[in-house]
């Protein structure tokens, strides 16, 4: 199955351009909004699992997808999660949990976007699997964690290099929040609708220039290690995004490297989920009154 948020209401897709209205089949039960839905995540999907209907009563536009998650609980992201990365960052191979940092809620945006890019900054791209919780998680073996999970999307983890690196400890966290840096989407596809979900092709281009081109194989933690190793720790929410590492290509690691410039455009895929598209401008100072 797939889920959009579409125009902010929860929609099942019946193809690439048509869908249903969840709020509307279910005669109120549940949504209207996709977070709404993943409150009663396991009463939908066996709800969903038996409603044969499938009235295509929504016509998608594009511009109208939002992030599967816009305001999640919590946000956690991987860090150095694919050997070949963590290399090209210039880091030792290691079997210990990957570092955790979080991407802060306001710099999520839908799939289609365009971007400033902060100045005097080094923005760089990351593709990564992004995980939505659907059930709440404490304490989950690693064998049982799929089950927690709503569906995969596509993000991508933008990270301003020189923020992330300055000062005595790496600033992960506020590097990767710049306004924007987070967009996900297009849609949620739930974990069967995969051959194999450990093991999922991805990769992004710029101005039609492949930079990243990996599987979620080549992961050190597993999106199932990654949940039992969190949830040990945490108990994840209902609506929770884990972002799950990036595989190697990204600008800091190429010689010489490079980062990303106003006028182009990225292009970021996964192998059965789809694509978003980004573009960038120079941002503009602001101040607030
Ligand atoms: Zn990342």
């Amino acid at each position: 199955m797939r889920i959009a948020n579409h125009a902010g209401r929860a929609v099942i897709l019946t193809s690439d351009s048509t869908g249903t209205d969840v709020h509307t089949a279910s005669e109120g039960r549940f949504g209207p909004s996709l977070p709404a839905v993943y409150d009663h995540w396991k009463d939908f999907t066996d709800w969903a699992g038996s409603y044969t209907a499938r009235t295509a009563d929504v016509i998608i536009d594009r511009a109208a997808l939002g992030s599967p998650s816009p305001r999640p609980p919590q946000v956690f992201a991987i860090g150095l999660n694919y050997q070949a990365h963590a290399s090209e960052a210039g880091y030792q191979s290691s079997d210990e949990m990957p570092p955790v940092f979080t991407k802060f809620v306001s710099a999520m945006t839908g799939p289609d976007t365009v971007v400033p890019l902060p100045a005097d900054g080094r923005v760089d791209w990351e593709v990564e699997l992004v995980v939505v919780i659907g059930t709440e998680a404490k304490n989950v073996a690693a064998d049982a964690a799929w089950r927690h999970v709503a569906g995969l999307s596509i993000g991508q983890d933008f990270s301003e290099r020189v923020t992330q690196n300055a000062g005595q400890a790496p600033q992960f966290s506020l590097g990767k929040s710049f306004e924007g840096f987070s967009p996900v989407g297009p849609w949620l596809v739930t974990p069967d609708e995969f051959p194999n979900p450990d093991a999922i092709k991805l990769g992004c281009s710029i101005d039609g220039e492949p930079m990243q081109n990996g599987t979620t194989a080549d992961m050190i933690f597993s999106v199932p290690r990654v949940i039992e190793s969190l949830s040990r720790i945490v108990r994840l929410l209902p609506g929770d995004i884990i972002f799950t590492g990036t595989p190697s290509g990204v600008g800091i690691g190429r010689s010489p490297q490079r980062f990303l410039s106003p006028g182009e455009t990225l292009l970021t895929w996964i192998d059965g989920i789809g694509e978003i598209n980004q573009s960038f401008v120079a941002a503009r100072a602001e101040v607030l009154a």
